[in-house]
């Protein structure tokens, strides 16, 4: 069971918030493009009160449009919580150590592989849809 270092945590951290920001992108371009004043009004908004919960405040938006970003970042945000926090790189259903070559591909990932199998497989019906 090897834990993480502070150095591989360090650069785990740093993908994450590349992630992040490139999500945030993305949803300014939709929400600009979307022709919704309101939406290219709250970009705005949310450009002044800084990076504090981001996915808080989409998630209070509301638009359909950015569903799939909002989730991946508020994914993203929970990692860097548990980073935080210390419980960061332990799978929260079976404690286990997720693995470095796993969280370099997926650094938000929540489970092991082997739980994240069965939790695709009990929740395969809510799934996202294809856009
Ligand atoms: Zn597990």
């Amino acid at each position: 069971m090897a834990k993480l270092t502070s150095a591989q945590t360090d650069a785990l951290k740093q993908q994450l918030n590349q992630q992040r920001a490139g999500l945030w992108e993305e949803v300014r371009s939709e929400l600009e493009n979307s022709g919704n004043q309101h939406f290219r009004d709250f970009i705005g908004d949310v450009a002044d009160t800084g990076d504090n919960a981001l996915a808080e405040t989409l998630a209070d938006l509301n638009a359909t449009i950015v569903d799939r970003q909002v989730h991946e970042i508020r994914a993203i945000e929970e990692a860097l919580a548990r980073i935080e926090d210390g419980s960061y790189g332990a799978c929260s259903d079976c404690g286990a150590d997720i693995g470095l070559s796993r969280l370099e591909v997926q650094p938000a990932a929540l489970r092991c592989i082997g739980c994240q199998t069965v939790h695709e497989k009990t929740h395969s019906a809510a799934a996202p849809s294809a856009r």
